[in-house]
């Protein structure tokens, strides 16, 4: 009997625990384990800093869920990680074996690489249910007392798609309260262009996002370095292609909601082989680690490169149908390691996200990745508004009834199929 320990109840680690339970039966001990008992839908925070969503909307304990499915659950994080004794040890300092590791821990928020940045300081975020809150206070003073607002994406971050959806409910909260006049909105951000999403551009997204914040009067300022927040200001140079600065900027703002860059937790500093020098996990074709081949890894603390090198760095993004590949991947791999045969399957590193934008929403597909692409395109409308609530819902029921199948990438393609063809019968 092998002993697999899965690090992280979020959007990867709870659906890993559950697919490999699947894949591998109960003969095998599954334990996985948690910083704090509770499962966050990390998608739904942007609706919880405009009061659209409460927290126990999109927060639940997770503690009985788990154990029914015969997988022993821990909420006291690891603090370190010892890979060539194969154990852990928890902030209890307690110490756990194990003959498998799964690491799903998501990112660590590098709030300070920037000065002023972060919800301690001068901006907020969107990233955990504490920092979307927090948010959701000083979102209600905004409205009650309006002042101009900057949002968008740091350097180094990877996750643009937020950043955009978090803009664009912000001004349909604001219009929806009758205020957006007296709130000036600008998005500041990374990308080389509006629309580059860490991707070097999805189909149409340059130019259906710009026409989206001309529509909606967001001024934006790309190839931004942010230099320091203070109270009521954002200081940052502009980029020119060239690496030279084209202008810096001093901006007046009263609400910053800033998306950081990401790194890998502090549990596995300085271990060499195992972590790049961001602290991302190294994994192989089939998500184990080079060096430490009993330990895999998914999620957003997985190394990807970014797609292409930009003026002020940017990344990948890491999204919820790329992860559940990785889950499917290692599923199968540990399966395949078990019975001693030889691991084959690899995941997809696709991307497919919806982004709402309040009252309305854009879906984009990369296939792959890396262009040239298979498929490339990028389509906006009501529909996705629609699609990110039924996402919502199906995959909190997924994480609440142990459904092991891979539904994430069916839902995805049906709802991308009836966006297809509404949008094919909207055009004849
Ligand atoms: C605001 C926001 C919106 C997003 N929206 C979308 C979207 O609409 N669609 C999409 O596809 N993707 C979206 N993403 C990207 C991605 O899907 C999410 O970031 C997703 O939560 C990543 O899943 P994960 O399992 O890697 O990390 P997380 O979901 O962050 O889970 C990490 C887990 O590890 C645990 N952990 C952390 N440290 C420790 C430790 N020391 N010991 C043990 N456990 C630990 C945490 O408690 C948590 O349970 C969004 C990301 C953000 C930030």
């Amino acid at each position: 009997m092998a002993k697999i320990v899965i690090l992280g109840a979020g959007i990867g680690g709870i659906p890993m625990a559950y697919e490999l339970r699947q894949a591998i039966g109960e003969h095998h001990e599954i334990v996985l384990i948690s910083k704090g008992d509770k499962f966050n839908f990390v998608p739904s925070n942007p609706w919880v800093m405009v009061n659209w969503r409460q927290r126990n909307e999109v927060e639940f304990t997770v503690t009985d869920y788990i154990e029914k499915a015969g997988i022993k659950f821990i909420c006291t994080g690891v603090k370190k990680l010892n890979p060539t004794e194969n154990k852990l040890v928890l902030f209890d300092e307690s110490e756990i074996n194990y003959d498998y590791l799964i690491i799903a821990t998501g990112p660590k928020l590098a709030f300070d690489e920037i000065e002023g940045m972060g919800p301690e300081h001068y901006s907020h975020s969107v990233c955990t249910i504490d920092h979307a809150e927090k948010a959701a206070q000083a979102w209600s003073e905004l409205l009650a007392n309006p002042r101009p607002a900057i949002v968008g994406a740091a350097q180094g971050a990877s996750c643009f798609g937020p950043a955009y959806e978090t803009a664009l409910i912000m001004d349909t909260d604001l219009r929806r309260h009758g205020i957006r006049d007296q709130v000036p909105l600008v998005f500041v951000t990374s990308e080389p262009y509006l629309g580059h999403l860490g991707l070097g551009g999805v189909g149409d997204s340059i130019k259906l996002l710009e026409q989206e914040f001309i529509k909606r009067n967001i001024q934006w300022i790309c190839n931004a370095k942010i230099t320091k927040i203070k109270k009521n200001q954002l200081s940052l140079d502009e980029y020119q292609a060239d690496g030279s600065i084209k202008q810096h900027h001093e901006i007046k703002s009263n609400f910053n909601m800033i998306l950081p860059a990401f790194k890998g937790i502090d549990a596995f500093i300085g271990l060499d082989g195992l972590i790049n020098p961001r602290g991302f996990i190294l994994v192989d074709q089939h998500q184990a680690n080079p060096k430490y081949p009993n330990i895999y890894a998914l999620g957003v603390c997985v190394a990807i490169p970014p797609v292409e090198q930009t003026v002020v760095a940017t990344g990948a993004p890491k999204t919820g149908y790329m992860i559940e590949s990785m889950v499917t991947a290692i599923a199968q791999n540990l399966k395949a390691v078990l019975n001693g045969e030889a691991q084959h399957t690899q995941a997809s590193l696709n991307t497919v996200c919806f982004a709402d934008f309040g009252d309305g929403g854009a879906a984009f597909v990369a296939i792959p990745q890396f262009k040239p692409r298979q498929y490339d395109w990028f389509y906006e409308g009501k529909l996705v508004h629609y699609a990110k609530v039924a996402f919502e819902k199906y995959y909190t029921y997924k994480v609440k009834n142990g459904i092991s199948e891979p539904f994430y990438e069916k839902f995805i393609m049906n709802m991308l199929g009836i966006i297809k063809t509404h949008d094919d019968n909207e055009t004849k």
